[in-house]
């Protein structure tokens, strides 16, 4: 997931780069002046650990995301803010919780750390999200959670993950962490639903280097996440807000350290300040790759327009797992880098005795997709490289 590194000087390769063209890299985070700025005065300000500019990113997203009573806490990753989502739904040792194989294997990591065991399901064709009918076919009575990802930034069949959560009295966690900021129906994802988890890590649309957050249906369980949050410490987090201390507290669990800092906060309120350029440039970027790219017979594009969505990464289909590796390889021979999301976790050993269903359509996407670069500022020339290097390949 990290930003890719052109292939080393003096590798062979099938078509010599081009001398001038800079390499491509498939991720490139905003990292500009405003982001220095905002971490000096933070640094400056000299309170580095859980602080008011972690109060302040949390008020903040909550305003963006039109969260209104439903509170979020901010986290030290994404993957914290999952993990916390599973404790909350209640996931331990004998629980099942129904996932898609194909997605970060993150998520399936922040589910089996409770003990609970991951079921696979499998996807939908055009967005890549849970298909609900092969979630609901892996249900027994061990299940106790389904988490549901939004991937690449387009929501997933809400409406079906929670009529069938409903129906069978489920928890649901929403993986966000690709869609901070898309809609769903009219509403930002985060602002409806159960347990949804963001991630700001470094290359998500808005980055605190790492860090997430978690935003729960009611204030029901607000007393319990602060106290996972922060080493089961009971009431340490309201000072901390004001830049200080409290000195006598109780612990009253087993927690986490999973807080995050002032100096991560301050980056992502300097972010979340941008998200909007952000988003409208991704989409933008992600209609002209549509668009140039529908010349080209041999690629699938995404079914979208991008309207309401807040795009994290870009991701063609190709035929198959062999024109993937050719085309890939010869991409990077031209400089341009590109990325795999995702491999379907069913093939790694830790997870291979998790498949419960039929995969198909997992085990097909995880072969065909090929993610092509995408930044929150781009220029033409870059995408015209990008898509000139793969109608080069199949012309
Ligand atoms: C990035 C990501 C995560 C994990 O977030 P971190 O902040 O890296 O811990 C989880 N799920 C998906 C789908 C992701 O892309």
């Amino acid at each position: 997931m990290d930003t890719a590194t052109p292939s080393p000087a003096g590798t062979p390769t099938s078509t010599p780069p081009i001398p001038t063209a800079p390499p491509i890299p498939v991720f490139r985070p905003y990292l500009g002046p405003e982001v220095h700025e905002a971490t000096t005065a933070a640094l400056t300000a000299g309170w580095i650990g859980m602080g008011a500019n972690t109060a302040r990113l949390e008020q903040e997203l909550g305003a963006y995301l039109g969260l209104g009573e439903r509170p979020i806490l901010t986290t030290s990753s994404g993957t914290a803010a999952l993990h916390m989502a599973a404790v909350l739904a209640g996931l331990g040792p004998g629980d099942e919780v129904i996932c898609p194989s194909f997605t970060y294997v993150a998520g399936h990591q922040a589910m089996s750390q409770t003990g609970a065991e991951v079921v696979f399901c499998d996807i939908e064709e055009r967005t890549f999200g849970i298909d609900v009918a092969s979630a609901r076919s892996v249900i027994t009575e061990r299940t106790k959670a389904i988490m549901a990802v939004h991937f690449s930034g387009i929501p997933c069949d809400l409406d079906g993950v929670y009529a069938l959560a409903k129906e069978f009295g489920l928890r649901v966690i929403e993986d966000a962490a690709h869609a901070f900021g898309s809609f769903y129906k009219g509403r930002r994802i985060g602002s409806i639903g159960d347990l949804v988890a963001f991630s700001f890590g470094p290359v998500k649309i808005i980055t605190t280097l790492e860090g997430g957050a978690l935003v729960m249906p009611d204030r029901a369980a607000i007393q319990e996440a602060h106290e996972l949050r922060l080493i089961g410490v009971d009431s340490d987090t309201e000072e901390r807000y004001k830049n200080s201390r409290t000195w006598e507290y109780d612990v009253v669990r087993q927690g986490y350290r999973y807080h995050l800092g002032s100096i991560p906060a301050a980056i992502g309120l300097s972010q979340l300040a941008m998200v909007e350029t952000f988003i409208r440039n991704r989409q933008a970027y992600c209609r002209t790759y549509n668009r140039q790219l529908a010349e080209i017979p041999e690629v699938k594009t995404p079914d979208t327009d991008y309207e309401d969505l807040a795009p994290f990464i870009y991701v063609i289909r190709v035929a198959d797992g062999e024109t993937r590796r050719a085309l890939m390889a010869h991409m990077k021979a031209q400089g341009v880098s590109t990325g795999i999301h995702f491999l379907g976790a069913h093939d790694f050993s830790f997870y291979e005795h998790c498949r419960r269903s039929d995969l198909s359509v997992t085990d097909r996407v995880s072969e065909q997709v090929i993610t092509l670069p995408l930044y929150s500022f781009m220029d033409d020339r870059t995408i015209d490289r990008v898509v000139g290097s793969i109608a080069s390949f199949f012309g």
